[in-house]
């Protein structure tokens, strides 16, 4: 058995774990367990207004429920932030990154005349090639990444397969705020690669930051961890799951009375399927699991299937 597969969950606390973290973090264990590897986890706390110590303990107590755990320390993001600062730094040294000093008028200026023409808002590169001496004075910079303008993004995909981006239709990202803090796309870049991240698996919603996230790499010279981006979970209606279609949270199944093996075979059904076994134990899902069973169409939260499984448990 490799023992170099090293996965990570990395949940924003700003609520309880809802059913989508649920399955998330189940898949990156249930994958770190097959290969005989590591899942870490990551707080990603940067979000200071809406990130709370509650949330955090809810997640932890969440996963703790759902039988997940996890290699070593919880990793506080905030907490690394002099370190993604001295990587902005990097990028900043190494011609990849530069300081812009556009003014709030100036950057709605340019939102106003993407909405007039239609077209997405994106940055215009103003001050790319702008020598930094010409900056206004007392302006408090941000630092944005130069995203490569010519060329693709590939990214192979274990759930969605080759996921191609074209390199001009992402604008320069802002890195680091005014204010010195990291935003996200970096910060997850340099935390992951920190942590030994081989692979990556979250929801497809983070599809085009995995783009901007792979640039990031590259720039860096690191090497890109392997992808995969789980579908959507939808209500019994076909729309996305959203707080109509009932209790989104793993803590209300709890309450409910549910077992956690019917929890875990019901999160595992949700987007990976085996054939067509529907009733398994959790040490068969850790032996079969593998991410190229992971469908690319969005599955479907059905609470009476979850509520036929209980029964089994
Ligand atoms: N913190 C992000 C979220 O909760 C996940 C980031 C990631 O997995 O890269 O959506």
């Amino acid at each position: 058995m490799s023992s170099s597969v090293i996965t990570r969950f990395a949940p924003s606390p700003t609520g309880f774990l809802h059913i989508g973290g649920g399955r998330t973090a189940l898949f990156n264990w249930a994958y770190a367990k097959n290969r005989g590897g590591k899942m870490l986890l990551r707080i990603e706390d940067t979000d200071r207004e809406r990130s709370t110590p509650e949330a955090v303990d809810a997640i932890l107590d969440g996963l703790t429920w759902l039988g997940l755990d996890w290699d070593g320390e919880a990793v506080s993001q905030y907490a690394r932030a002099s370190r993604h600062r001295e990587v902005a730094e990097i990028l900043l040294a190494k011609g990849h990154a530069y300081r812009c000093y556009c003014s709030p008028e100036e950057l709605q200026a340019m939102r106003e005349k993407a909405e007039a023409e239609k077209r997405p808002v994106r940055y215009d590169g103003t001050w790319r090639d702008r020598d930094p001496a010409t900056a206004p004075a007392g302006v408090k910079p941000v630092i944005r990444f130069k995203s490569p303008q010519q060329g693709e993004t590939v990214i192979e995909d274990h759930a969605q397969g080759r996921v191609v981006f074209q390199n001009k239709e992402l604008d320069d990202l802002i890195i680091l705020r005014s204010d010195g803090n990291p935003t996200y796309n970096l910060s997850v870049v340099v935390d992951d690669h920190d942590m030994g991240v081989t692979h990556i698996i979250r929801g497809v919603d983070h599809l085009t930051n995995a783009a901007r996230q792979t640039q990031i790499y590259k720039a860096m010279g690191w090497h890109v961890p392997e992808m995969t981006h789980v579908p959507l979970i939808h209500g019994p209606d076909g729309a996305k799951l959203s707080k109509r279609h009932g209790a989104l949270g793993v803590e209300a199944y709890r309450a409910m009375g549910y077992l956690p093996a019917a929890m875990r075979n019901y999160l595992a059904r949700l987007g990976w399927s085996h054939g067509d076994d529907e009733i398994f134990s959790t040490e068969q899902m850790v032996d079969w699991f593998g991410l190229d069973a992971i469908g690319k169409s969005p599955s479907r939260f059905d609470f009476v299937k979850l509520e036929n499984l209980n029964g089994h448990y």
